[in-house]
């Protein structure tokens, strides 16, 4: 961890140590066990402790491959069972936490438990959303009954979303004042940065703005091109100042979220070049993949979330055990995701575990990251894993086989 003596940044509120919040009633209600933790920050694999992790035989290093792609049966990390022991994520105290997500309900599906735990160790929390969620015509059909959705509709759903997240949010104890939107089109970042800095503003072809349509947005009167989204990251990065930032990992297949990588990583090695920007780069990037096509493994297959069949190097994948209240807590933030929840519940309730997982990339190792490396979007290519903590398989895993209707359902959704 870095920086013990940092003032709050401007654009952060104290957060209140919570202790144990109250668990509510729940239908998406997970049955776990918190798990115990060591005094390191990170936890040894030979001591990490997981319910489903058993004894050898090691399995094999997860193979990579295309997303969707046909998966030859006992094929090592798809068709064989998923592998569980990761290494143990444990959150120093006083941390300063970033979340950047790309679209509302982003942030706690992947971080909802990271916050709680930073919040709770006396640490501070700072959400950024990257678009508003605006540009998914399904979700918007069913939100106004419109069968073709005009731009009216899309924004009143930009706004509905961004809505929703503030309640979600909210059972985090983490206030507005600690939320920034930026407004930036759904479905559009990839293309944004495909054009390159010069070039004329994107337009939406949903909200058919080419700046944010949102009074409340972070600057409703910037442009939609690369150039502005790379300064208004690197300048909330400065005020955040954080010790951590959690950001999509790019080789999620959804293009938003692979870009939202890339802009952060331009961002950072921008804020870098300033004078006095160098102090304010985090000490680790912990990247999260929400979609994949085969990961993660259906709701049907109980337990912790397991190794994901892709990575980038030089990151390492690490666990998060989350206790009850936070399962609690995160899975009632997601049903306040409720225009999503009606779209994608089954993707919900597979990421809502007794853990959260991260691809770990430590500050040491950001100059070997280039912006727009890997790819996104059909161009996605997935990296070869590099070196993981060691892995068991557990045998008490069946080993469940994602139909292709699962990989469609989780590329489609936002
Ligand atoms: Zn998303």
């Amino acid at each position: 961890m870095r920086g013990k003596g940092k003032g709050p940044g401007p654009g952060l509120v104290v957060a209140v140590a919570l202790g144990a919040l109250v668990a509510g009633a729940l239908a998406l209600r997970l049955g776990s066990a918190p798990q115990t933790t060591s005094p390191a920050a990170v936890r040894s694999p030979a001591v990490a402790a997981s319910p489903l992790a058993a004894a050898p035989p090691p399995a094999a290093a997860p193979t990579s491959s295309p997303p969707g792609a046909p998966v030859p049966p006992g094929a090592p990390g798809r068709g064989a069972a998923y592998q569980h022991d990761l290494a143990t994520l444990e959150v120093p105290p006083k941390l300063r936490l970033l979340v950047i997500a790309p679209h509302p309900d982003d942030e706690s599906l992947a971080a909802g438990g990271l916050m709680q735990q930073v919040l709770e160790k006396g640490g501070r929390v700072h959400v950024v959303f990257m678009t508003s969620g605006d540009g998914y015509p399904e979700a918007v059909a069913l939100a106004t009954g419109h069968r073709q959705p005009t731009a009216v509709d899309y924004r009143g759903f930009g706004e509905l979303r961004r809505a929703e997240a503030l309640v979600a949010l909210e059972h985090y104890h983490i206030l507005p004042v600690s939320v920034t939107f930026l407004g930036f089109p759904d479905g559009g970042l990839q293309e944004i940065w495909r054009r390159g800095p010069h070039v004329p503003a994107y337009q939406s072809p949903y909200t058919h703005g080419d700046r944010p349509p949102y009074p409340e947005a972070f600057n409703p009167h910037a442009g939609y091109t690369s150039h502005e989204l790379i300064n208004q990251i690197s300048h909330l990065v400065a005020l955040a100042d954080p010790d951590w930032i959690a950001v999509p990992i790019p080789v999620d297949t959804h293009p938003d979220h692979c870009a939202t990588f890339t802009f952060l990583l331009a961002a950072l090695k921008s804020l870098a070049a300033e004078p006095g920007g160098d102090s304010k780069i985090p000490d680790r990037l912990l990247t999260y993949l929400v979609h994949d096509g085969w990961w993660p493994p259906p709701p049907s297959v109980p337990g912790p979330l397991p190794l994901p069949p892709v990575t980038f190097p030089p990151a390492r994948w690490y666990s998060l055990p989350l206790d009850a209240a936070q399962i609690d807590a995160k899975l009632a933030a997601l049903e306040s995701h409720g225009t999503q929840a009606a779209m994608m519940d089954r993707l919900f309730r597979a990421l809502a575990r007794p853990n959260e997982i991260f691809a770990v990339v430590e500050r040491p190792d950001f100059a070997r990251l280039k912006p727009g490396e890997p790819p996104c979007g059909p161009e996605l290519r997935h990296a070869e894993p590099g070196p993981q903590p060691a892995v068991v398989e557990s045998p008490r895993q069946p080993a469940p086989t994602p139909t292709p209707a699962d990989a469609e359902r989780h590329a489609r959704v936002r």
